[in-house]
């Protein structure tokens, strides 16, 4: 557990500073380099925006701004902690980090990054 103190730190930090700035507001937060470059969204983009309205329960607002990572969360945490209980539970680790999995996200990602662009998601 310890070696994950800094980790979590880290995203208390974060929290706080998503929590406390608006990033359609301020201009503390990085732009998404895809988009200045080529004017097309990429996969993240809002996710910054989503974060925020995330910590102050606006839901909807959230996956507005970007509803694969507002749906990504839960897995991402269900994930986390079996990558926590790895050594203690090494046959559910295998079961969820099976390669066809992460291929399937993968797919996922690109066809939102593709509709997102299309529809203007
Ligand atoms: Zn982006």
């Amino acid at each position: 557990m310890r070696k994950y103190i800094g980790g979590i730190l880290i995203l208390i930090i974060l929290g706080y500073i998503y929590y406390s700035f608006n990033p359609d507001k301020s201009s503390i937060f990085p732009k998404c380099p895809f988009y200045l470059l080529t004017g097309l969204k990429c996969p993240g983009c809002g996710s910054q925006r989503a974060t925020y309205y995330l910590l102050h329960f606006h839901f909807i607002e959230a996956l507005k701004c970007n509803a694969l990572m507002v749906i990504s969360l839960p897995i991402v945490c269900i994930l986390s902690y079996i990558e926590l209980i790895r050594k203690r539970n090494p046959h559910l680790y295998a079961i969820a980090y099976k390669t066809k999995y992460i291929w399937a996200y993968l797919i996922i990602v690109i066809i939102w990054w593709i509709c997102r662009n299309i529809f203007d998601l």
